[in-house]
């Protein structure tokens, strides 16, 4: 006998019959001797049509009262549902956030979970009752019982924040496809189901466009270790098991906002290679990345930005021992580049940095939360130590800075992430660490971290797992930044003030100086919801802090690749690159980490450039998928 927490999606509570076919298969779980909680959405679109119904009232509607409204969504679902059971003669009772007792911050629309009274919902299970729970909802005080939401497609995280509670033996997520597959099945009917992946995965997916499960889900049932699989609710196939490994003794208070920080992990044998004035044109990426490959040189970091004029800056890093091989390659082909272009253009330049290291900020419960990235940056500012490149991931945020400047950056991170030192060297197991262990400082981790857990990775695992496709993001870019130490912490503490997360950092490796002063262009990108905001902010300080123009470009797509076997494995960007070279679609933007590599391209070459990518690394299968309407 089993304790299990089963949601089920919109889709799969669009109607009447589908409700009914819901209770069925509850049903039949509570037949075969399982103790069953069900969590559930509002039926079909019905939170979309509340949300036009508050527009058509206010552009802007009260946070609060728009809580109350789409609240009411997930209402109607439970009580159909519990009436359902109860016609197949199985006991059951509904219960809204508030009666469960699923208590949140008081943010609303975007509240996170801080903890989940267990009582009414184990009395209930006791009492042989199915017990119905709504998604996506809460409440922010048991006394004033002010109902929160979590954020669109926010049931997933209240599932699995039940599971966590209750300790169920698993979640399983009932929705519309029969699991997770390669890439979107609306988008690359060819996508493939895969059996398994890991949390690591999943949370890269996830919160770089596939819509399958809520990243903040994935987080949960990585801190806690819940058994999670994702199903279709019209089949009986198995699904997608999303694998974590059980982390040690959590605290179930603030479930949802633990120590953002777990690790803080240094590498000092890094180099940087930069190329300067490389065309702005489609393969030119794929050119160098290809060679690098056949050089069989093994990069970590990538990184292009945007430029002025007609020409990009493109770097990487690369361990010391291999440096001379890859700045080889890269000399090689720079002339080659020029030529292409515009040979009277000012030359691409090869610039190398030996002396650089990586200092990394790694945890799950940085997730959606941007001061974490905010604070590693001024804390770096105020010990003085400059950023050259910064790479960030849902887990991750890498910078790239001065050798020199290692330790102090390393001491700083620790104390203010209150990170202990005793464990300096050791490498840790994946999973542990937060609220109940310690954090931990970890050594040259640049391919091998805890949060890149190639430690546990059978050698079958495939270099790339899933491609996603985003087209809600905006692109931003400041002109002319100061290029001294507290510039990223200024930019970025000032979005996070205002609750913007980023993503795809990138600064440019060229330097221009303005008088007499050395300054570098910074892009990055936003939710697209969050552009025009985020611009109008930045165009405010831009003068009194003497940056350039702030530029906002709204039609980017951003499509990437992950994967936790590409790590270690020369060719992968060089493959993503080449396909997309091979449709002619121009790359503006590079970024990786160590188990993704995203690129943005306009937005009108965002599905063609999934399906190239896709197709490139064999992920295509021979079946057709359709999605059930
Ligand atoms: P639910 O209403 O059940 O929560 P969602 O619409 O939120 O369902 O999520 C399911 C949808 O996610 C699918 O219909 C599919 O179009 C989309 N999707 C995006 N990426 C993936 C992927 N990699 N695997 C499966 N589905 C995906
Ligand atoms: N009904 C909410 C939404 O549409 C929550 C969910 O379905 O996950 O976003
Ligand atoms: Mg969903």
């Amino acid at each position: 006998m089993a304790l299990i927490v089963q949601k089920y999606g919109g889709t799969s509570v669009g109607s009447v019959e589908r409700i009914q076919a819901v209770a069925e298969r509850v049903y039949k779980t509570v037949k075969a001797g399982n103790s069953v909680v069900v969590v559930v959405s509002a039926m079909g679109k019905t939170t979309d049509g509340l949300v036009k119904l508050a527009n058509t009232i206010s552009p802007n509607p009260n946070r609060r009262e728009m809580d109350m409204l789409l609240s009411t969504g997930e209402q109607v679902t439970i009580a159909l549902l519990s009436m359902a059971l109860q016609e197949l003669g199985q006991p059951a009772i509904s219960l809204t956030g508030a009666q469960v007792g699923i208590v949140t911050e008081a943010e609303h629309t975007r509240a996170r979970i801080l903890h989940i009274e267990t009582e009414r919902l184990t009395r209930n299970l006791q009492q042989g009752k199915v017990v119905v729970v709504a998604g996506f909802q809460g409440i922010s005080s048991t006394e004033e019982l002010e109902i929160t939401t979590l954020g669109r497609g926010g049931s997933d995280t209240s599932a699995v924040a039940v599971a966590a509670a209750l300790g169920a033996n698993f979640c399983e997520i009932y929705t519309d496809v029969p699991g997770i597959l390669t890439t979107d099945p609306r988008l690359v009917p060819e996508a493939q189901l895969m059996d398994e992946i890991t949390c690591n995965e999943m949370l890269e997916l996830a919160s770089l466009g596939a819509k399958v499960l809520h990243p903040r889900a994935v987080e949960i049932a990585r801190n806690y270790g819940v058994p999670l699989v994702v199903r279709s609710s019209w089949t009986d196939t198995p699904g997608t098991w999303v694998t974590s490994v059980k982390p040690q003794g959590r605290s179930l208070i603030n479930l949802e906002i633990a120590r953002p920080v777990d690790h803080v992990e240094f590498d000092t044998d890094q180099a940087k290679v930069a190329l300067l004035r490389v065309p702005d044109k489609p393969g030119v990426a794929a050119r160098l990345f290809g060679e690098i490959a056949r050089q069989k040189v093994d990069v970590d970091l990538i990184i292009q930005s945007i430029h002025e004029g007609n020409s990009n800056d493109i770097a990487f890093t690369v361990t010391t021992p291999i440096l001379k091989r890859a700045e080889a390659v890269a000399a090689a082909i720079a002339p080659a580049l020029r030529s292409q272009s515009n040979p009277k253009s000012d030359e691409a330049e090869v610039i190398v940095e030996q002396n650089t290291a990586k200092v990394s900020i790694a945890g799950a419960g940085m997730i959606g939360r941007p001061g974490v990235a905010a604070k590693m940056f001024a804390t770096l500012a105020e010990a003085g130590v400059n950023i050259q490149m910064i790479s960030t991931s849902e887990v991750k945020v890498s910078c790239v800075v001065d050798a020199v400047d290692c330790d102090r950056a390393v001491k700083a991170l620790q104390a203010v992430f209150e990170i202990e030192a005793k464990e300096q060297g050791a490498r840790g197991q994946e999973g542990q660490g937060g609220q109940g262990g310690q954090g931990r400082i970890i050594e040259k981790t640049s391919r091998f971290s805890p949060y890149s857990p190639t430690l546990s990775l059978p050698p079958s695992t495939p270099s790339v797992r899933g491609v996603a496709l985003d087209m809600n993001q905006a692109r931003l870019a400041i002109r002319q930044l100061q290029d001294r130490p507290g510039m990223a912490a200024k930019l970025f503490g000032l979005l996070a003030q205002h609750n913007i997360s980023v993503d795809m950092i990138i600064q440019s490796q060229r330097c221009r100086v303005i008088d007499g002063v050395p300054t570098r262009d910074i892009a990055f990108t936003v939710s697209r919801m969050d552009g025009e905001n985020a611009k109008e902010l930045l165009s405010q300080v831009a003068e009194q802090l003497g940056w350039g123009e702030v530029v906002l470009d709204n039609a980017i797509a951003k499509v990437s690749i992950v994967g936790a076997g590409m790590i270690g494995q020369p060719g992968v960007a060089a493959k993503m690159f080449e396909a997309l070279a091979q449709q002619q679609i121009n790359i503006q933007m590079i970024a990786t980490s160590e188990i993704k590599i995203s690129c943005v391209v306009t937005q009108d070459q965002g599905t063609k450039a999934l399906q190239a990518i896709h197709t490139a690394f064999g992920l295509a299968g021979s079946e057709k998928f359709v999605v059930p309407a």
